[in-house]
């Protein structure tokens, strides 16, 4: 290891990495000082891998728990690509027990998280809760090469949608009739016949994710609502049972490869448009929000 990696390990400086290589720091209960072994090659320092690991060791050894192993250090940080799991800034890092070492006693990358100082203070003041910090481990491992081919699996099981040139009549309908007759005081975000802390807890959306991507269009979101349910739109509402039955089974098939809806809304939305191919951005906006009152009607998704 050189000296940048090491100090991403320990979640320091690699100015403090040169102080620990020619002063040393104190052992936590012997208070013996213990240099990191190093060797000066051409005016910087090479850090045997045994050397790290023997100084890492001997901390350990005064304070179990404390220190986990090199290789967990490793795993953890490049899972989150040397940048802090939450806040993704290339701070130092710290290796935070999503399940605490007070409960268990374990070194699990999968019950770990590596987070900067700054967010592991916000942990540590209960801001980010548990499951919080289960959902930025679950997208931590799925930004990983399993994501490309399960993006590409998602894109082909629209392609071969069958309700996309429906979908796409049934935009331009929504946008006409919402255009004519929308009367903004009289569309309430009333979706609240539909459990959706629960919902999203099953279809693993967080609350800030789910307040961003459908509150921001709520308008819409109840105004398809209205639209659905309003006996003149008769041949509008049978176009979208068409679309939501087709998207919903696609979906289905998607949450059995263990893909959250956060991934979902997304990918949806960016596969759909490239499909269906010239879309204004009045309709892509259009798209989010009918993916969204999918969602909250409970077509797509599982239910609460
Ligand atoms: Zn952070």
């Amino acid at each position: 290891v050189d000296r940048k990696e090491a100090a991403a390990f320990l979640g320091t400086t690699t100015e403090a990495i040169k102080e620990l290589i020619q002063k040393g720091a104190l052992l936590p209960v012997s208070q013996k000082r213990l240099k990191l072994g190093a060797m000066e090659v051409d005016g910087e320092w090479e850090i045997e891998d045994e050397q790290f690991d023997a100084f890492q060791k001997a901390f350990n050894d005064e304070e179990p728990g404390r220190h986990p192993p090199a290789w967990v250090i490793r795993s953890l940080s490049v899972e989150a690509r040397h940048r802090c799991g939450i806040c993704e800034q290339p701070l130092p890092l710290q290796f935070h027990h999503i399940i605490e070492w007070s409960k268990l006693k374990h070194y699990e990358p999968a019950w770990m998280i590596a987070v900067c100082g700054g967010c592991h203070d916000k942990i540590r003041r209960g801001e980010i809760d548990r499951k919080s910090q289960e959902q930025y481990k679950e997208k931590l491992r799925l930004r990983s090469a399993d994501v490309v081919a399960l993006d590409a699996q998602f894109q082909s099981l629209i392609a071969t949608s069958a309700a996309l040139p429906i979908l796409k009549e049934l935009l331009r309908d929504m946008q006409r009739v919402i255009a004519d007759g929308a009367d903004a005081a009289s569309i309430g975000s009333d979706y609240t016949f539909v459990r959706i802390e629960e919902k999203n807890e099953i279809n693993r959306v967080s609350v800030e994710y789910f307040d961003e991507y459908v509150l921001e269009d709520e308008v819409h979101v109840a105004a398809f609502d209205k639209l659905i349910k309003d006996p003149q739109n008769h041949a509008i509402k049978e176009s979208y049972y068409c679309v939501a039955a087709d998207l919903r089974e696609r979906l289905l098939s998607l949450s059995a490869n263990g893909i959250g809806f956060e991934f979902a809304f997304i990918k949806l939305r960016d596969h759909i448009a490239t499909i269906v191919g010239n879309m204004n951005s009045m309709e892509l906006r259009m798209l989010k929000a009918l993916i969204a009152f999918m969602y909250v009607n409970c077509d797509i998704g599982r239910k609460a």
